[in-house]
Formats: C-alpha cells, sequence, structure tokens
C-alpha cells in the first residue's frame, strides 16, 4: 500500500486498535509520517444514512447531553478564533454536521451555508433557515465565498487533495480555508503513549491523520497557499491524567472543575504546541 501523500511503500504498523473493527491496521509512513488505515471501508453513503452519529457508541447524540455540550463549547472556541474574519462575509461550511458551527456564526455572518451528507440533519437547517447544501457541486459559482470551514472532515476523506482544491475555488480571491483535523501526533499518543488511548481514538472513518509536517505536505500538494498551521489543545489537563491514570476518556467531567483553569489549559497547551503534540490542529489556507 502506497503512501497517499509521499507516494512510499515504506510503513510501519502504529501500536493501537481501530476502536469499531479491530481487524483494520494503522499505518504510518516511513517517509513522510502520515498516518493512514490500511481499509477505507466508507463511502458517501454511509455518511448520508448518518452511520457517523449513529453507530458509533460514543456518538448517540440524544443520549449523551455531555457530547452535545463538548460540541457547543469546541464550536465556541471556533467562533472566538475567527469572530474577526467571519463579521459580515459569506460563510461555507462543509462536513456541517448538526449545525453547530454555523448556528453560533450566524449572527455574525452575511450569509452562511452548509454542506452536509447526512440525511437527518434536515430539519435543523429549516427550523433555522440555514441554506443546507448536499454537496460541493451544488455550491453558488467561483468566488462566492469569504470564508470556508471545514472541522474535523478533511480526516475522512479519500481524496483530500481534490477536495481541498475545490473548496478554493469557491473562495474569492481574498477568501480563507479554515481547516481543523485531529493530530496524529497527539501527546497520548506519541510521548504518554497510552494504551488505552491508543485502542479509542483510532476510528474506521478517519482514512488519514495528519501531523503539522503532513498536513503542510497535504496544503501543498493541492497548490494552496499556507498561512498558518497552529496546534491546539482541545481537551484540558484533566483529560490527559485521567487517561494516565484510569485509562478512560472523559476526565475533564471528573477532574476538570478542580484541576482546569484558564492560565493552566494556556500553559499546557503553549507546552504541548512547542512539542507539536496537541490533540489537534487548525490551519488557513489560500489561494496561491
Ligand atoms: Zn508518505
Amino acid at each position: 500500500m502506497k503512501c497517499y501523500l509521499c507516494g512510499s511503500a515504506n510503513h510501519h504498523k502504529r501500536e493501537g486498535k481501530v476502536r469499531d473493527n479491530p481487524n483494520i491496521e494503522i499505518l504510518e509512513c516511513n517517509e513522510c509520517g502520515l498516518v493512514f488505515l490500511d481499509t477505507q471501508n466508507t463511502d458517501e453513503k454511509f455518511y448520508a444514512e448518518g452511520n457517523m452519529h449513529n453507530q458509533a457508541e460514543i456518538y448517540k447524540l440524544t443520549e449523551r447531553t455531555d457530547f452535545v455540550n463538548d460540541m457547543y463549547l469546541f464550536n465556541k472556541a471556533r467562533l472566538d478564533f475567527l469572530l474577526d474574519k467571519i463579521i459580515g462575509k459569506n460563510v461555507l461550511d462543509f462536513g456541517s454536521g448538526y449545525a453547530g458551527f454555523l448556528l453560533q456564526a450566524q449572527k455574525f455572518a452575511k450569509s452562511i451555508t452548509g454542506v452536509e451528507l447526512e440525511e437527518q440533519v434536515k430539519p435543523i437547517y429549516e427550523k433555522h433557515n440555514i441554506p443546507l447544501l448536499r454537496s460541493l457541486d451544488e455550491c453558488k459559482g467561483g468566488g462566492h465565498y469569504d470564508i470556508i470551514t471545514a472541522f474535523h472532515v478533511i480526516e475522512h476523506l479519500k481524496e483530500p487533495i481534490d477536495i481541498l482544491k475545490q473548496l478554493v475555488s469557491l473562495l474569492h480571491d481574498n477568501g480563507k480555508l479554515i481547516i481543523e483535523v485531529p493530530n496524529a501526533d497527539d501527546a497520548l499518543l506519541t510521548i504518554y503513549k497510552n494504551k488505552a488511548f491508543s485502542e479509542f481514538t483510532y476510528w474506521s472513518p478517519h482514512l488519514y491523520l495528519y501531523n503539522p509536517h503532513t498536513l503542510k505536505k497535504l496544503a501543498q500538494k493541492a497548490n494552496l497557499r499556507i498561512d498558518f498551521i497552529k496546534c491546539i489543545q482541545r481537551y484540558p489537563l484533566s483529560n490527559t491524567l485521567y487517561w494516565l491514570g484510569n485509562n478512560l476518556p472523559a476526565g475533564q467531567k471528573k477532574w476538570g472543575h478542580f484541576l482546569d483553569n484558564e492560565l493552566l489549559q494556556r500553559a499546557y497547551e503553549d507546552t504541548l504546541a512547542s512539542l507539536g503534540a496537541t490533540d489537534t490542529l487548525i490551519a488557513q489556507f489560500s489561494i496561491s
């Protein structure tokens, strides 16, 4: 199996398991460091039918108010980070899911549009008057959008280079493409080497996992200008410590109330960022 990014056939098996399919192996390219699964078993139908949310136990939205809360906070952090860029602008969110980000962006942007395959999200968009497209082919012609966002979407794509090119073609000349992905070099995998986390975090719909280096390479392959690639930490120190102490997720709900605070979070994030080992990457690309 050749590396999607550099074409090398040299890779090694990464420690860990794909949580919903233990037969899939996790590979890491020896040349460029791209992490990828040896089997790609998701297609458009998989997403349209809502399998991403229906099948995975941890994403049963109706029963998991904590998940909804997490997503609210993650989307709020995104809005805080991007607010200056979206005020009075035409915003397109690719892979917009349950419209979590768009609902928060709605009162600031000139226009908002979601692109989402999942069929069951439609009532949310109707209720809040948000235009919903089912594919990029339905988008308004080139040059319409000021900001296109894709939060935790690119790692699901079989052909991310083609999609990045298509996304950028929809931007106007000064438009920006904002990409957020999980970091393949998360400290729990690469520094602490927590076995339980390595058997939890990999998931069959995440076909490729990027680190700062491979995300840069991906953007270069798509002929994009790289404005920045930033390491950010979504989960607080309590989450890390809980993994290390109890081998379980969601430690911020157990220990966060006495451990976490803004100062600690900033220091922890800065430290992890200096090591390239945060849990998340956020990047801004534009037309080169
Ligand atoms: Zn490679």
